[in-house]
């Protein structure tokens, strides 16, 4: 088999790989010099779309319509963009063996592969756990249905979904198509799973969620918040059921999915169900080899990993972050900005110098129906919860600070505009001290709104007696 060499190499053919490539060729990468090796057989798209615009009904994404990196306000990346840099985006590709010591790496079908650096951007992977440990419980329900003589499939069963990637979003649309006005379980209350439970509603499928939480998404919501979107949701008619867990599936004779056990002894009715119970690094192919921390490849602040030469990025990777408690690991949106560090970094190495370091603002986003959310910072701390968060409102617009130590260290805003989105993202980066969790009460939307005027007013200033 042949032996390919690379200066630079990335594993992973996703939202941080296309993101890199455009900031490779911004810093004057040469023809020849990049190549991407992705498992995908399409160039790197941005995979949040997966889970909205992709599923809409009408005014739906397709490829090549979200490339990498329109989600980022950069520009659209098609299959000629690579061609006329001279990168060579290797597609259908898996690679199944690195040795980093040894600097190359194995594709499945045994190509070899060489690098001088090495970029790691092999994005994380659905956690199956919920389901995989299933495991005691389908165990006794195999022995059930052997005695009662109904057929049980396990998570395999079809019409079972984890969406991840375009092949997945393909199979579920089908399903979609197939299962008209069907019934559609969501297992998992978290960020995907909210989204994705709208989107199935709006294709007119009876949905429920079902998560052992006692709200959704309570690592970043408070009840308060939380309380929203529930009531919104049931609003809208999509079933919410808390407190349990799934624990078993039945099968039609076809292998298609019939029912969802779940651990309080329920039973629901199923033509598709869709687990959304979160992603975990993919770092196996490394494992052993470099350091990792909180589940991901550890990395500085310039990305680079415990190994010489390698970088990595985007989900895969735990970078520290200033201003937030966690190691964070990748979210689309910090990606653009993330590799542009990052390529400025190794660029700047070459040439013995530094770049200034990646100050990243932790931020999360989520739209469903026509609702509209935003967060900035960190959600420690006490909470002041403002504006109006009745479900039923016409145009419910509210928001919660996180205070500590008396500084606003946190803010989410939903329904807000474009302006107020930023006034709340600057008080999250500046963390301005408040005298009283009252005045904060008591201003809500305002104190976000007057410390941007304010600070601008100072920039003023500051530029004029310069
Ligand atoms: C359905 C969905 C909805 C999302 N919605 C949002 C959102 O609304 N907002 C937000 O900020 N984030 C969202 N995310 C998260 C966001 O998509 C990720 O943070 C982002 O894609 C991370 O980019 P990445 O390059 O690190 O990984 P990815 O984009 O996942 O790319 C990883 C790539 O590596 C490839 N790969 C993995 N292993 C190998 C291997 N061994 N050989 C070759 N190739 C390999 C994969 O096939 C993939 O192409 C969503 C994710 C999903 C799945």
């Amino acid at each position: 088999m042949a032996v390919r060499s690379f200066k630079y190499v990335i594993v992973g053919g996703g939202v941080s790989a296309g993101c890199a490539a455009r900031e490779f060729a911004k810093q004057g990468a040469k023809p020849g010099e990049l190549a991407i090796t992705s498992k995908e057989a399409v160039a790197p798209y941005e995979r949040p779309a997966l889970s909205k615009a992709y599923l809409f009904k009408e005014g739906f994404a397709r490829l090549p319509g979200f490339h990498v990196c329109v989600g980022s306000g950069g520009e659209r990346l098609l299959p000629e963009w690579y061609k006329e840099q001279g990168i060579e985006l290797i597609l259908s590709t898996e690679i199944a063996k690195a040795d980093l010591a040894g600097k190359a790496f194995v594709s499945a079908p045994g190509e070899t592969f060489k690098y001088q650096t090495l970029l790691i951007a092999t994005g994380s992977t659905v956690c199956k756990r919920t389901v995989a440990s299933l495991g005691t419980f389908m165990e006794s329900m195999h022995v059930i249905i052997k005695l009662t003589a109904f057929k049980v499939q396990r998570a395999e069963a079809k019409n079972i979904f984890y969406l991840r990637d375009i092949v997945d979003a393909d199979g579920l649309l089908e399903a979609i198509k197939a299962k008209k006005n069907g019934k559609c379980v969501i297992v998992g209350g978290g960020y995907i799973a909210l989204v994705l439970g709208a989107a199935l509603k709006i294709n007119y499928l009876d949905v429920t969620m079902v998560y052992p939480e006692p709200w959704c998404m309570p690592r970043l919501f408070t009840a308060d918040i939380a309380a929203f979107y529930e009531g919104y949701y049931s609003n809208k008619g999509i079933r919410i059921v808390k407190g349990t867990v799934a624990v078993g599936f039945t099968a039609h004779d076809n292998g298609e999915v019939k029912e969802v056990h779940l651990k309080d002894g329920r039973v629901l009715e199923a033509d598709i169900v869709i687990v959304g119970v979160g992603g975990r690094p993919l770092t196996a192919l490394f494992k052993g080899q470099v350091e990792e921390e909180k589940g991901g490849i550890k990395t500085d602040t310039f990305f680079k990993t415990s190994v010489p030469d390698v970088y990595a990025v985007g989900d895969v990777a735990s970078f520290p972050l200033k201003r937030a408690r966690c190691l964070c690991c990748g979210l689309s949106t910090s990606t653009m900005l993330a590799t542009s560090v990052l390529i400025q970094a190794i660029k700047a190495a070459e040439e013995g110098k530094t770049v200034e370091e990646y100050d990243y603002l932790p931020y999360f986003y989520s739209r469903s129906f026509d609702l509209s959310w935003q967060f900035y910072g960190d959600n420690v701390g006490d909470t002041v919860l403002f504006g109006d968060n009745s479900p039923t409102s016409a145009k419910p617009k509210f928001g919660t600070y996180w205070i500590k130590e008396g500084k606003v260290v946190g803010a989410f805003l939903e329904g807000g505009a474009p302006e107020e989105n930023k006034a709340i993202a600057k008080l999250a980066k500046f963390q301005p001290q408040v005298e009283t969790v009252d005045q904060l009460k008591a201003e809500g939307l305002n104190f976000a709104i007057k410390y941007e005027a304010v600070k601008f007013v100072k920039l003023l200033v500051y530029y004029r007696c310069d």
